[in-house]
Parts: C-alpha cells; sequence; structure tokens
C-alpha cells in the first residue's frame, strides 16, 4: 500500500503541498479531485521522484520502503507508475524501443532475464490491440505527433506491461472522446483487477469515475487533501 504522511513539498521559496496525507491500499481506486494549480500533478512528481522539489517534511512509503530515499529508476522497479498529464514527445525513441528498454530495466531489478524479441513484440501487440492502438503508431519516435488520446492509451499500455503496485494516472480522462474513455478505462480495470494494484485516480470530471469505480474521493485543495469520503 502507498502510505503518504504529513507531506510538505515546495518548489523555490513557494510552498506547494501543505501537510498532505493520504493511503491508498492495493487494489483500491482512490479518486482525487480537486481545483486546477493546487499540487495535484506537483505530488505524482515528488512521488515517481521528479527533481526540482524540496520535501521539506514527512514521508511516502510503498508497503514499508521509503520512497524518498530512492531515485526514480528505483521507485519504478519497485512499482511506482505515473502516467503523465502531459505526455513528453521524445523524437528519436521509437515506442518499441523504449517500451522494451523498460520493461528489461524493471526485469533486471527483479533479477529476471531481458524477455527475448518474439515475446515481446507478441505482449505489445496483445496489450495494444485491446488499447486499439495501431502497429504503426508503436514504430514511430515516442508521443512524436500522436494525439492526446493516443498519448493517453499509450501511457496505459505501459501501465499494462509493467505492471506496477501503484499507478498514478494524472488526468488521464482530460481531452479523451467518450470511445477513447472508455477503451482507456476498461485497460485501467484490466490491469488493476488482474494484479490487484492500487491506483491514484486525478481527475476533474465524475465520467471517468463511472467507468472506473473508486472506493474512495480525496478532496485535494491548497496543498491538501481537505475531505474524504467514498464514492
Ligand atoms: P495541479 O496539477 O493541481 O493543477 P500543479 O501541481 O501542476 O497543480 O501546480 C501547483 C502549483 O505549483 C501551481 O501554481 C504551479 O504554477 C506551481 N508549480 C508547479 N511546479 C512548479 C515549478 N517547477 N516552479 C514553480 N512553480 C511551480
Ligand atoms: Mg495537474
Amino acid at each position: 500500500m502507498l502510505e503518504i504522511n504529513d507531506l510538505h513539498v515546495s518548489v523555490g521559496d513557494r510552498q506547494i503541498l501543505k501537510g498532505l496525507n493520504l493511503k491508498v491500499a492495493a487494489g483500491e481506486v482512490a479518486a482525487i479531485m480537486g481545483p486546477n494549480g493546487t499540487g495535484k500533478s506537483t505530488l505524482s512528481y515528488v512521488i515517481a521522484g521528479r527533481e526540482g522539489y524540496s520535501i521539506t517534511q514527512g514521508e511516502i512509503l510503498l508497503n514499508g520502503l521509503n520512497l524518498l530515499d530512492l531515485p526514480p529508476h528505483l521507485r519504478a522497479s519497485s512499482g511506482v507508475f505515473l502516467a503523465f498529464q502531459y505526455p513528453v514527445e521524445i523524437p528519436g525513441v521509437a515506442c518499441m524501443q523504449f517500451l522494451k528498454a523498460a520493461m528489461n530495466a524493471q526485469r533486471r531489478s527483479r533479477g529476471e532475464d531481458e524477455i527475448n524479441t518474439p515475446e515481446f513484440i507478441k505482449r505489445v501487440r496483445e496489450e495494444s490491440e485491446k488499447l486499439k492502438i495501431h502497429q504503426e503508431m508503436l514504430r514511430r519516435p515516442l508521443n512524436s505527433g500522436f494525439s492526446g488520446g493516443e498519448k493517453k492509451r499509450h501511457e496505459i499500455l505501459q501501465m499494462e506491461l509493467l505492471k506496477p503496485k501503484i499507478a498514478i494516472l494524472d488526468e488521464t480522462d482530460s481531452g479523451l472522446d467518450v470511445d477513447a474513455l472508455r477503451i482507456v478505462s476498461e485497460g485501467v480495470n484490466r490491469v488493476k483487477d488482474s494484479n490487484n494494484i492500487g491506483i491514484m485516480l486525478i481527475t476533474h470530471y465524475t465520467r471517468i469515475l463511472r467507468y472506473i469505480k473508486p472506493d474512495f474521493v480525496h478532496v485535494f485543495a491548497a496543498g491538501k487533501i481537505v475531505e474524504a469520503g467514498g464514492a
């Protein structure tokens, strides 16, 4: 389970997170809702280990492991996954290359052998078909020229392949039409149910919550959770 206690974070001399507490258990969906500019993406970056933030107080634990002690790649191999609000375009790195490197990095950290190419291609094909991602898209550079919906579906493909313990979905629903929203939600539910992972679902809209049922809804304002309750 992910457990965040009394987290205080600032950028420069500006304090953004101000004593945030949150628990997300395995197999549980926690929806995080709140106005723009209140620190939701900051929270997701701090969990993933993006540089540039100073954590002045508090702790972030994943199954008892103190994530703040670890560099980003070890947080990832410990089971943290972040689907970006704004996935970055990386010209020069093909999607398939990126996906394989990410999967192998995780396998290595678990002491497993690298995935062989035929098995890798088979898995990517299976998962991408469920997400209605065209094979042609996977031959292109990472996120380059992808539509908003394609970028978001590609984030979920990564989640399906990496099978994290905790997945943070930062406004994965924004900019999706109804069909893409359904496809993405089904993907999230598949991974959640088959691997018992915890989901932190950051969103502005209730429509995704019709497809991905939250166990708890947390209201985020001014750098902390101010209210929580059931769906
Ligand atoms: P949300 O995701 O809830 O919309 P963010 O976490 O993106 O909010 O941003 C929270 C606040 O922190 C915003 O006012 C934003 O401008 C500020 N902020 C975030 N990152 C930085 C940064 N690197 N430098 C300066 N201000 C930042
Ligand atoms: Mg945000």
